[in-house]
């Protein structure tokens, strides 16, 4: 067994409020230069929507990720002979209609106009050409759409119509979810760089590109499947999120952790076996990826894994991080966190708790002390399916989502307890499972 530091990030969804804190902190350190107008390291989608760029999580289009042939993991993109044959040509990968291109205002025209009857207004310039433009899409585009587009009926039939306004307004449901590179454990980005600009961090998994050695080839791009590489059009190399790293170097969390509005965002390392990292993105079944991946995480607290990382040359004081690691608690010891499409099997490093919300009445009526009973069907009413959860963290498995739910639900419902008053039975907690 080889023991490596990886740092990684747990969000919990039930505190995001969508305020974009994160994109545009994260926007005003990295990526407010020429040429990186229309990226994104970190944004925030409204769920479900096509995302940024539109439709990523479409891995037939885009080719990103790994798939499993005959026991084997093969890049979705190809192998190195066919990349190299296609080198001129990358297809599979988001074009500038798929992200958005990048306006500002003509303020020059509102501010310096004299002054008459009626004022013009400041029309949209792409920030590229510098020409005029009609804005047809942008990130969170669909915020605005918000699922309540026409119900395009014909039909006259009453009873029709309100079933097609109950399946258009009252069954309607929302969420965020914020994004940043996942730096995996076994990214596809790094597989799939014909250059070896692509690279892993040793000490703490930290994915970065050598700018000196990209060469523009952007099969990066077309591997990540969760699209988070992009392509300076200046520079003409790849960039993405950085997880901040000389911030992290100084001591300091990720701006966007830092400047969250929600406090949602967890950093802390994990300890993991290095020598399991394949076998664990190869289980035959996408639905045990999950937990195959959990399996490689070490307790930071076992001695005889802490003899072990210091043979293996990892740091004390990563040790004692470690230790006090919310993404270990969370993600490894509670297991509330989950990772976002394990179905990729990148093994990816930002895990989520998938949101309760909107807090269901059955358990909020029933006072201060609901019994498991109670609450626990009412998971099943939720406004957010189950199943649409279990497809974003879980490849599907409903079974792991309903787990998690239970516990948040239950854990509310104690601290209610605690801080309001009533009973709580004492097994309360052990039903959960
Ligand atoms: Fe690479 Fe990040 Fe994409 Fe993972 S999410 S494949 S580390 S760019
Ligand atoms: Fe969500 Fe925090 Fe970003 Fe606001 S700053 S959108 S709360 S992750």
């Amino acid at each position: 067994m080889k023991i490596k530091a990886q740092i990684g990030m747990v969000m919990n969804l039930d505190k995001c409020i969508g305020c974009h804190t994160c994109s545009v902190t994260c926007k005003n350190t990295w990526t407010n230069r020429s040429g990186t107008e229309y990226m994104y390291w970190n944004n925030v989608e409204t769920k479900p929507g096509i995302g940024y760029p539109k439709q990523w999580e479409d891995q037939e289009t885009y080719r990103g990720g790994w798939v499993l042939k005959d026991g084997q993991l093969e890049l979705r993109s190809g192998g190195r002979a066919s990349r190299l044959a296609n080198i001129f040509h990358n297809p599979d990968q988001p074009t500038m209609d798929d992200y958005y291109e990048p306006w500002t205002y003509d303020y020059e025209k509102l501010t310096d106009s004299p002054e008459k009857k009626h004022q013009p207004v400041a029309r949209s310039k792409s920030t590229v050409t510098g020409e005029y433009m009609d804005i047809e899409w942008g990130p969170n585009w669909e915020d605005d759409l918000a699922g309540a587009h026409e119900t395009g009926t014909q039909d006259v039939n009453m009873e029709d119509i309100e079933e097609s306004i109950r399946m258009e307004f009252e069954d309607v449901f929302m969420m965020y979810l914020p994004r940043i590179c996942e730096h995996c454990l076994n990214p596809s980005c790094v597989s799939a760089c014909p250059s070896g600009a692509m690279y892993k961090r040793d000490e703490d998994g930290i994915v970065l590109v050598d700018q000196e050695a990209c060469r523009a080839w952007r099969f990066c791009v077309s591997s990540c499947p969760y699209k988070k590489v992009y392509f300076n059009w200046k520079t003409h190399k790849a960039e993405k999120c950085t997880l901040c790293f000389p911030r992290i170097e100084a001591g300091m969390p990720t701006i966007c952790s830092e400047t969250c509005v929600g406090r949602i965002r967890y950093l802390g390392i994990l300890l993991y076996d290095a020598d399991a990292v394949e076998a664990a993105a190869s289980v035959a079944d996408e639905q045990d990826l999950y937990e195959s991946q959990l399996s490689i995480f070490l307790d930071p607290h076992d001695p005889e894994v802490i003899a072990q990382a210091r043979h293996d040359g990892i740091p004390e004081d990563w040790l004692e991080a470690a230790r006090r690691s919310p993404v270990y608690k969370m993600a490894v010891d509670w297991k509330i966190a989950l990772p976002l499409h394990p179905e990729y099997r990148t093994l990816p490093m930002v895990w989520y708790v998938p949101p309760l919300s909107p807090i269901i009445n059955r358990f909020e009526g029933k006072g201060s002390s609901a019994h498991p009973e109670d609450v626990f069907p009412a998971i099943d009413e939720m406004r957010i399916p189950i199943q649409y959860l279990a497809n974003l963290l879980a490849a599907g498995d409903t079974k792991v989502i309903r787990r998690v739910l239970k516990k948040m639900a239950a854990m509310r419902s104690y601290m209610r307890t605690v801080h309001v008053g009533g009973q709580m039975e004492p097994e309360w907690l052990e039903k959960v499972g």
